[in-house]
């Protein structure tokens, strides 16, 4: 029989192990989260940076763009779309856009906090975003760079949330 849905586990996994073959690591999303938060968690670490990474990954929505991004950028990177998106793709064209609305499907999930740090963070090209960026290297990441900023920003607005019912738990404590 054939089976109509695809299960939990194996789209974790692939979406896990298609960001390891794009040469993304965690640790280094991680290090973007910590970046867009450490002025405003007091006290944060990398760790715990990582593990909201690892919760924001864990959603469908953010595997189902994932998998899609990347996969159209190898496609292109191997030459293998029609024109004029191939060309499109390859030259990261700045009007093309839908780089950018695929990246919107993850942030849409963690509220509008996360449309602010993902835009300072794409400004910026901090960290391993730069890498991605770097057109000379003949690798194609037009829809990369936009998911791990965005997932790096759904991190820091999960971080910022529950920073601040925590502190709002605390200040009822002492109520
Ligand atoms: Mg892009």
């Amino acid at each position: 029989m054939t089976e109509l849905f695809v299960r939990s586990a194996s789209l974790r996994n692939a979406t896990l192990r298609a960001l390891e073959r794009r040469g993304v690591s965690l640790v280094e999303i991680a290090e973007l989260t910590y970046f867009l938060q450490k002025d405003y968690v007091g006290g944060l670490t990398r760790e715990l940076c990582l593990q909201n990474v690892e919760h924001v990954l864990a959603k469908r929505e953010v595997q189902n763009a994932i998998l899609t991004g990347i996969e159209l950028d190898v496609l292109a990177e191997s030459g293998r779309l029609s024109e004029p998106l191939q060309s499109m793709l390859r030259s990261d064209e700045s009007l093309y856009g839908v780089d950018e609305v695929l990246a919107l499907s993850i942030l849409n999930i963690y509220g509008s906090i996360g449309y602010t740090n993902y835009g300072y963070i794409d400004k910026l090209k901090y960290g391993c975003l730069a890498g991605l960026n770097d057109k000379s290297t003949g690798r194609v990441h037009c829809f990369l760079d936009d998911l791990v900023g965005a997932v790096a920003a759904a991190a820091a607005s999960r971080l910022a949330h529950r920073h601040r019912s925590e502190m709002e738990t605390d200040l009822d404590d002492e109520e």
